[in-house]
């Protein structure tokens, strides 16, 4: 074959959420979309804040059209980096300048560049996530040429295994990425976790005699509720990056925009920074949408309604428990992590189909034996699949008639 053997194999290999939304909308075909309960997306079904679509239509009256849509510095505009440096010092007390922030595509984008920013090739880096972990950060680490190390969790809270996660670290760890609110658990790591990790990675970092670099991979930072808050990872270690996006925040994931902030605090930061810009660079991810870019400024404290991911929470997780299945409460994002109801998450995975149930099995996200279910949906269709779960819980038997 006289192409990329690693590209090709990620572009061929199987992605079980892609199946499933195929068979979503060809059984929807067959017997009704009312009829099929399809959780398997982290697409926001909450529509953007009314302030985005108004701000895009005064954007393309007040400008021209060739300075809207022109390209802006390959970084990103000046003063859309301003407003977002502003924005971080408002609401974390961060002292960060606009020359330490890159717009970027969203986070997929951030996390590919800050991890080929920092790994170095051909060194043996690694790169450690914590379980369960969004899928994609393996194909990311590994094109950036390091190896994936994987934390578990612990037991049952799914919070981070601080011992387990230190006798993970090597002078071979380069760095570590953290994402909470997390997808797949809806978990918020306490700030008691958050804590004990930073002392760990100080101390590993000193014993090594080079920093371990913290990732924060936070699209899901706005959606929390309760009044739970998620700490800003800068506060508490300082060789920090932070991935930010609003595909969740401002319900935009079609638009691609986010943005890398590399702590002021970091030793070095100029130079990680400028070694951002390289891998955006390297990777074409410079420019990042033009019109976006100027939106997400003008609509920078605006979030998209999170109430009505919580009615859906609440709906889920109260009738699920009280069936008889196994999760833990979620403080954010848009997902129940649901224990399945067999060892194999595959075999159940098939019996909830037959009730037209789509959920996730989790292997892939680093914990066996458990589903995702993805209540970024209608409340109708939460309520309407509430029997489907019930009848599967009473075929399992840990539901008695
Ligand atoms: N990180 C996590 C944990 C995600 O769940 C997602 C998308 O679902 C991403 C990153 C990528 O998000 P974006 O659309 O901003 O690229």
């Amino acid at each position: 074959m006289g192409y990329n053997k690693k590209t090709y194999a990620l572009g061929s290999r199987r992605s079980v959420i892609r199946e499933i939304f195929e068979y979503s909308k060809k059984r929807s075909a067959e017997i009704g979309a009312d009829k099929v309960f399809d959780f398997s997306l982290g697409n926001p079904s909450v529509p953007a804040p009314k302030e985005v679509n108004e701000t895009i239509c005064a954007l393309l009256s007040e400008r021209s059209s060739t300075d809207l849509h022109g390209y802006t510095s390959a970084q990103g505009d000046a003063g859309v980096r301003n407003t977002i440096a502003e924005k971080i010092r408002r609401d974390h007390g961060v002292d960060i300048h606009k020359d330490l922030i890159y717009m970027s595509c969203g986070a997929a984008a951030s996390l590919s560049i800050s991890l080929s920013a920092l790994v170095e090739e051909d060194k043996g880096d690694e790169v450690i996530v914590f379980a369960p972990f969004f899928t994609e950060y393996r194909v990311f680490i590994e094109n950036a040429g390091a190896n994936v190390v994987v934390s578990q969790p612990e037991d049952k809270t799914f919070q981070i295994d601080i011992s387990d996660f230190e006798s993970k670290i090597n002078e071979r760890t380069k760095a570590v990425i953290v994402n909470s609110p997390n997808n797949p658990s809806g978990v918020v790591y306490s700030e008691k976790t958050v804590k004990l990790l930073s002392e760990v990675l100080k101390r590993k970092s000193a014993e090594y005699g080079s920093p371990i670099y913290l990732i924060a991979d936070e699209p899901y930072r706005e959606l929390v509720y309760s009044g739970v808050t998620v700490p800003y990872l800068m506060n508490y270690y300082d060789d920090t990056i932070v991935c930010y996006s609003y595909s969740k925040s401002l319900s935009l994931p079609g638009e691609r925009i986010g943005y890398i902030a590399v702590s002021p605090k970091m030793r070095d930061a100029e130079n990680i920074y400028l070694s951002v810009c390289g891998a955006g660079r390297s990777l074409g991810y410079v420019c990042a949408p033009s019109l976006f870019q100027q939106v997400i400024a003008r609509c920078i404290d605006c979030t998209s309604d999170v109430n009505i991911y919580k009615e859906n929470r609440d709906i889920l997780y109260e009738n699920l428990t009280s069936y008889g299945y196994e999760c833990v409460k979620p403080d954010g994002a848009f997902y129940l992590f649901v224990k399945a109801l067999e060892p194999d998450a595959y075999a159940f995975f098939e019996k909830a189909k037959a009730h037209e149930l789509l959920v996730v099995p989790c292997d892939d996200f680093g914990v066996k034996g458990y589903v995702r279910i993805a209540y970024c949906t209608d409340k109708k269709k939460v309520v309407d699949a509430l029997p489907a779960f019930r009848e599967l819980a009473l075929e399992y038997g840990i539901l008695k008639a």
